[in-house]
């Protein structure tokens, strides 16, 4: 046959999620850790590399970082679910508390794949707009949980991309007026340091994800993890893809997780150098620079899809453009990279918003001396 039968009528509203796969002297995109694993780590992996049996399939539910994971959260393996990514989490809490005929609480704008999963999952969306400094609504978030209608809510703390942390207080309000699952989402906890962890024991809707790819440098092997009251890890076990969490993401994981206090300096480098990046754009004329917790940092400039085009063909460095994402017009997020990295990246920013500024005397003038020819 010749023809090719559509899929889901849903998908035809779907463009996939663009991760922007370019490449770039200075990749400041993905909010990863600049820096490769420590050598004496990415030695020893490669020791262990050698050891795993390839043939066979993996542990499931990665039974070995799972019971790390629990003892150092003080819980059970029982609690703990680890996944591909935070990502694959994501899908799976929606596959199972998501779903046609039941509703995703998001608070735009944050994580985009929270909305894309949902669309995937047929999940209703109800969008509550953050307000204008990227805090949650509290008051209409609390409102709209009063029906009980909703299933499922999605926080990032802090949030990714505007970089806000959330007040406790609201995340233990909207715990206290729902039965609906809460996914608190702290991808960048090893930033911010702050955590819902002490409240999950009064509260068994209280999900919490965490990830290896930003602060622990395994972005590339793909491993994240939830915390959570054991019914909701044994539902979602039943939506989850088995083999999910490959033989060397699980060994390099928990090397990693072992090792742990290896990164601590790497990390206080890093807000080190997110103090940098906001002293320096702060210190440009025409750029509003937004408080972050996390190894990222957002900024509005005027022209930001011109700006962002200049970084990448002009110096290199890449960065992610959300000047098109509502609520976020002419705002661009730029990760914290290495000391050089933000160096690089504070110099293009410079270079062109100073021949902006000279273009803009220069058209002034040009106006001016040609009002004054006619004038003659
Ligand atoms: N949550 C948030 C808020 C994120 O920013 C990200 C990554 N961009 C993730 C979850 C997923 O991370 P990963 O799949 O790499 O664990």
């Amino acid at each position: 046959m010749d023809r090719l039968r559509p899929p889901r009528k849903e998908l035809e509203a779907l463009t996939p999620y663009d991760a922007k796969d370019v490449r770039a002297d200075v990749m400041l995109a993905s909010n990863e850790n600049p820096l490769n694993l420590p050598g004496e780590l990415l030695e020893k992996l490669s020791e262990l590399a050698a050891r795993i049996p390839y043939n066979r399939y993996p542990d499931p539910l990665a039974g070995k970082l799972r019971e790390m994971i629990a003892e150092a959260n003080g819980l059970e393996p029982g609690n703990v679910l680890v996944g591909n990514g935070g990502d694959e989490l994501i899908f799976d809490l929606l596959l199972a508390w998501g779903g046609p005929g039941r509703k995703l609480i998001d608070l735009p704008p944050t994580f985009a794949m929270y909305g894309i999963d949902a669309e995937v999952t047929g999940t209703e969306v109800i969008r509550l707009p953050r307000l204008a400094d990227f805090c949650i609504d509290g008051d209409a978030l609390l409102e709209r949980l009063k029906p009980g209608d909703v299933d499922i809510v999605m926080i990032a703390n802090p949030n990714n991309p505007t970089g806000t942390l959330a007040s406790e207080t609201l995340l233990i309000d909207v715990l206290n007026s729902t039965d609906a699952l809460v996914l608190v989402d702290e991808a960048y906890f090893e930033f911010s340091r702050h955590t819902m962890r002490p409240h999950m024991s009064r509260h068994p809707n209280l999900v919490i994800l965490r990830t290896f790819s930003k602060a622990f440098s395994l972005a590339g092997l793909r491993a994240g993890y939830l915390l959570a009251h054991e019914d909701v890890i044994r539902e979602l076990t039943k939506v989850r893809q088995p083999y999910s969490v490959n033989r060397f993401s699980q060994v390099a994981a928990q090397l990693v997780f072992r090792e742990r206090p290896v990164f601590e300096a790497g990390i206080s480098q890093l807000l080190r150098q997110r103090d940098m990046l906001v002293h320096g754009l702060s210190a440009l004329d025409e750029v509003t620079v937004y408080p972050s917790e996390a190894n990222f940092v957002l900024f509005k400039v005027a022209h930001a899809s011109a700006v962002w085009r200049d970084l990448l063909h002009e110096h290199s460095v890449l960065i992610r453009d959300f000047s098109r994402a509502p609520g976020l017009e002419d705002c661009l997020r730029v990760s914290v990279g290495t000391e050089e990295e933000v160096g690089r990246f504070l110099a293009g920013m410079d270079e062109i918003l100073s021949r902006r500024h000279a273009s803009d005397h220069f058209g002034v003038a040009a106006t001016a001396s040609r009002h004054l020819e006619g004038g003659k």
